[in-house]
């Protein structure tokens, strides 16, 4: 569904992806860990084309990422993506938040849109916040608000970059069963999470990154009871 094929990008001097090969198929839950500043939110960012690369190539069904427009448009639509700060418009209801994209990019009519909007809003858990700003709601429940937004548009992939790293301790846990939830349904998903017991349980691989580059990956089990890399023993004997 996804491939990285030598994809390289700099940041002035700083090799901040290297020679990355990735591939994603449907259905597949990837987690990706490393080092803060090893390049996992530029990994993510190139997917969705909120960072160009400088070379090698990233395809979405075989077709490469478009470069402007509306094309570039419903590429962020098809490839959602949910942040640590939850980015929610801050001047729309929660309800409206969920209803936009549906309106402006897929082109739904309102009422559907509406309808949609309440059923993910339920689905997520919120259901009964829909008319509140996001304001006025928890981190957590801002969280699932901007899981619903993203999910209204069909995505083919998810993307999450530390979606539960700002929360307080009490709300991870209602955001990542969420993504739990998602991943049984067989959504696509590239997760950058700290979160490992998320990706022990809901992972079918584990991509750990350092430097740039794309050192190990393997299936949860056994990256976390027989990394290879010293690289991942390292990180695994300081967060585990
Ligand atoms: P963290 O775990 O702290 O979120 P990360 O693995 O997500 O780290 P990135 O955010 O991808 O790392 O950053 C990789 C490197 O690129 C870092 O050294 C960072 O300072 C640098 N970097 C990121 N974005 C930019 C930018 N827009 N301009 C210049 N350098 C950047
Ligand atoms: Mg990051």
């Amino acid at each position: 569904l996804v491939a990285l094929s030598r994809v390289n990008k700099h940041f002035g001097a700083l090799h901040v992806l290297q020679d990355i090969d990735l591939t994603i198929s449907r259905g597949e839950v990837v987690v990706v860990i490393g080092p803060s500043g090893s390049g996992k939110s530029t990994l993510c960012r190139t997917i969705n084309r909120l960072e160009t690369i400088d070379d090698g190539a990233i395809t979405i069904d075989g077709k490469p990422l478009p470069q402007e427009g509306k094309e570039l448009a419903r590429l962020r639509a098809d490839v959602g993506m949910v942040f640590q700060s939850f980015n929610l418009f801050a001047h729309k209801t929660v309800l409206e938040n969920v209803m936009l994209g549906q309106i402006k990019v897929r082109k739904t009519d309102k009422k559907q849109a509406e309808e949609k909007a309440r059923a993910l809003l339920d689905r997520v858990g919120v259901g009964t916040q829909a008319d509140k700003y996001p304001a006025q709601l928890s981190g957590g429940q801002q969280q699932r608000v901007a899981i619903a937004r993203a999910l209204a548009m069909d995505p083919k992939v998810m993307l999450f970059d530390e979606p539960t790293s700002a929360l307080d301790p009490e709300m991870i846990n209602e955001v990542l069963e969420v993504m739990q939830q998602l991943a049984r349904d067989g959504m696509t998903m590239v997760v950058v999470t700290h979160e490992m017991g998320f990706a022990r349980s809901a992972a079918n691989r584990v991509v750990f990154m350092a430097d740039g580059r794309i050192v190990e990956e393997a299936v949860p089990d056994q990256f976390f009871s027989n990394p290879r890399s010293d690289r991942a023993k390292d990180f695994l004997s300081k967060i585990l």
